[in-house]
């Protein structure tokens, strides 16, 4: 797994905007910007669909509790 860029390339791509679990916090892109600090409700996590897993070899889930993907 390696660490994800923080570029505008790859922001634009993150899916966390759709998802069910996502913290209600201008924060997004978790797996590269870090955890936002707010409580997170586990409803389903879609980094596993979103293609910035498939670019960075990730393996993890809930970056927005866990923190960056490292
Ligand atoms: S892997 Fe998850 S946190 Fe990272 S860009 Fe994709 S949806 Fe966002
Ligand atoms: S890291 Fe996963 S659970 Fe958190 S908001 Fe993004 S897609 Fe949803």
């Amino acid at each position: 797994m390696a660490t994800v860029p923080d570029s505008a390339e790859n922001a634009v791509r993150c899916v966390c905007g759709e998802c069910p679990s996502k913290p209600a916090e201008l924060k997004s892109f978790y797996c590269a910007r870090g955890a936002g600090g707010s409580a997170v409700q586990h409803r389903g996590c879609l980094c596993g669909e979103c293609p910035l897993t498939g670019d960075y070899d990730l393996w993890g889930d809930y970056y927005c509790e866990s923190g960056a993907a490292s």
